[in-house]
């Protein structure tokens, strides 16, 4: 069985105060770490602190972004090695917030996937069709494109390294969630496209699903058969509501 992720995406909130008081307030928390994998993504400035804070806790820690190359003339990108001497062991890729407004594709999320798992960081590669995508009826075929190009090439032994999140760009930060169906539907369609490549790989592989999940929606995602987790944005900003999320496992 897999073992269910639950990630909390931090976007560009907080200063290292305040990462220090949300990380406090998250291991004052009451849920149980051998259940669920908890991973926490604060902005770049905040993972050396968060880091120490998380030393002796089970609570992984990610980076929301990352560069594919190693090193060189990159301002203001952050390579693999930057981020493992942090402590960092994850990180979200191509998130629909980088495609959007720093017109990320599949191609560079690709390379940023390889870097990543040739560190030894599990990237969380994100996929989702627009509101119009899937008002045109195309949410398969985008999602199916997204989830080809961003593992292109990888062996079955670094697509099961891996973790992807189903985030329909049209319930991300809208308080629109996808009903548990519908989520449930694309899981599906995502693990069975990844199958075609390696069938084992795709029995292995986890599947969070990420768009507006609260405490009072995550239970009817998360009992869902190919949803593995969940990356939260909102609402994992709220220390209640992050552990409400990673209780309703
Ligand atoms: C996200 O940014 O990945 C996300 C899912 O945000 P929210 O939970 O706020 O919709």
């Amino acid at each position: 069985m897999r073992r269910k992720i639950i990630t909390g995406n931090w976007k560009m909130n907080g200063t290292i105060a305040g990462t220090e008081a949300l990380i406090k307030e998250l291991l004052a928390g009451d849920f149980n770490p051998e259940r669920t994998m908890v991973v926490v993504c604060p902005p770049f400035t905040s993972l050396y602190v968060a880091a120490k804070l998380l030393e002796t806790s089970p609570i992984a820690l990610g980076a929301q972004d990352m560069s594919q190359h190693q090193s060189g003339a990159y301002t203001g990108e952050v390579a693999t090695d930057m981020l493992l001497t942090v402590g960092v062991s994850y990180v979200i890729l191509g998130h629909s917030e980088r495609r959007q407004y720093h017109a990320e594709d599949d191609r560079l999320v690709n390379a940023k996937a390889k870097a990543a798992l040739s560190a030894g960081l599990t990237p969380i590669i994100c996929v989702g069709e627009t509101l119009e995508q899937r008002e045109a009826g195309q949410t398969e075929q985008v999602v199916g494109q997204q989830v080809d190009g961003t593992l292109a090439g990888l062996s079955a032994d670094l697509i099961a390294k891996s973790v992807l999140a189903y985030e329909p760009v049209w319930a991300i930060g809208t308080g629109k969630t996808a009903t548990p169906e519908m989520a449930q539907a694309v899981h599906k369609f995502i693990r069975q496209e990844v199958a075609e490549a390696d069938a084992a790989a795709a029995e292995t592989l986890p599947i969070l699903y990420g768009g507006s999940v609260k405490p009072g929606n995550a239970r009817g995602l998360l009992i869902q058969p190919d949803i593995d987790g969940a990356l939260v944005g909102g609402a994992s900003l709220k220390a209640a509501d992050f552990v409400a999320i990673i209780n309703a496992v």
